[in-house]
């Protein structure tokens, strides 16, 4: 028998968004189960409507009401599941919170997640983008997940290479993929595990506290302080993290910007290109702290766009826009936003 659904109407979104926009959704339903995906797939009247998959909010920008059925995952649990070549199998629900979830593997005596401790969201989206942070992805430590296929209403479990995870990447973003909703996720952690200092404020954070062969919980704790020292607290200022990705240039692209802007930051790709720094390209525009009506600029960080209270989302767009067309203007590169525009 198919589950009734608590389905709600012109639901309002702002305390679900981090920008903390106000916006609605025609029709909401709070996902606690994956039988109640089934359910509105199944339904010719909902299975006609636009459907946006909501977990934190964290990676969104609204910019109009939701003129569909708004799909807000709340799935929870979260187990080891086993041990697989050198490494614990653990899974957590899609509706998990992604920070929770780290802090539990750490509590289990498991390392793998700790540079990525302190991203806001769920752990169902954090395939999408394949999160990432210093010197960290998802992809590193990904065994699988299941998905659920709204057009066939299928389960499916996906590997690795099917995800195709890029820098800020994955299936997901792609027409192909965009039908699937995450359920569940399992990683690998190992049981061998090594430290990942490679990012140079991290390491250095460590050494300042005098710490030399640090522990999984004390890489998280020093991820923790450095990115409350960064961040903005979404619960005290709107904003959705970086709102740029880091742009990838050709390296003869980098060889001539260098020529003209010799302290520009960048960082060699494995494949010859080079990735700039979105936040030093923005700031030598001078917009750090800048502000266009209510979305503005964050003062210590440029590359973090913030509602400065009662922002709409096109003020958000527009401020965007203005970055954009500086950035290209000064540097030929085109800046790309990492947060998704509904
Ligand atoms: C202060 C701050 C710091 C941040 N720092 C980082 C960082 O260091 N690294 C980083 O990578 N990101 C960072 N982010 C961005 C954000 O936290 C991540 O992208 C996070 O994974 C988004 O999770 P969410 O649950 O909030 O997703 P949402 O914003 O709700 O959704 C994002 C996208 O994923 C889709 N989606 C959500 N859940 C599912 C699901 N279960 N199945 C299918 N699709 C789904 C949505 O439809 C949407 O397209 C930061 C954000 C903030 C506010």
């Amino acid at each position: 028998m198919q589950p009734i659904l608590p389905i709600l109407h012109d639901f309002p979104l702002q305390s679900l968004n981090t920008f903390g926009i106000a916006a609605r959704a025609r029709h909401y339903l709070r996902v606690t189960d994956g039988a109640q995906l089934a359910a509105a797939c199944a339904d010719p009247a909902l299975a006609a409507l636009p459907r946006l998959v909501l977990g934190g909010g964290s990676n969104l920008l609204f910019t109009r009401d939701f003129d569909g059925l708004v799909l807000h995952m709340a799935l929870a649990g979260r187990a080891i599941v086993g041990q697989l070549d050198g490494a614990t199998l653990v899974r957590a629900q899609a509706g998990e919170n992604w920070h929770g979830f780290v802090q539990w593997t750490l509590a289990q005596g498991l390392g793998g997640l700790e540079n990525l401790s302190l991203i806001p969201g769920t752990v169902g989206a954090a395939p999408i983008q394949n999160i990432g942070a210093y010197g960290a992805e998802i992809k590193d430590v990904f065994h699988s997940l299941t998905a659920f296929d709204m057009a066939s209403g299928e389960l499916r479990t996906l590997g690795a290479a099917e995800c195709r995870f890029g820098y800020r990447d994955s299936l997901f973003k792609h027409p192909e993929g965009a039908r699937l909703v995450v359920l569940d996720v399992t990683f690998a952690l190992p049981r061998d595990w090594q430290p990942n200092v490679r990012y140079a404020e991290l390491a250095q954070a460590l050494i300042e506290a005098g710490i030399g062969a640090p522990t999984p919980r004390q890489v998280s704790d020093a991820v923790v302080a450095i990115r409350q020292r960064k961040l903005p607290d979404p619960a005290v200022i709107g904003n959705a993290g970086s709102f740029f990705k880091n742009p990838v240039v050709s390296g003869e692209q980098c060889e001539r910007l260098l020529a003209a802007f010799p302290d520009l930051v960048h960082h060699r790709q494995p494949d010859g290109s080079e990735k700039l720094a979105a936040g030093w390209l923005i700031d030598r525009c001078g917009w750090k702290g800048r502000s266009m009506g209510a979305a503005g600029v964050y003062p210590k960080q440029a590359l973090v766009l913030v509602n400065n209270g009662g922002a709409r989302g096109e003020d958000v767009v527009q401020l965007a826009r203005a970055i954009q067309a500086d950035v290209a203007q000064r540097y030929g590169v085109q800046l790309e936003p990492e947060p998704v525009f509904i």
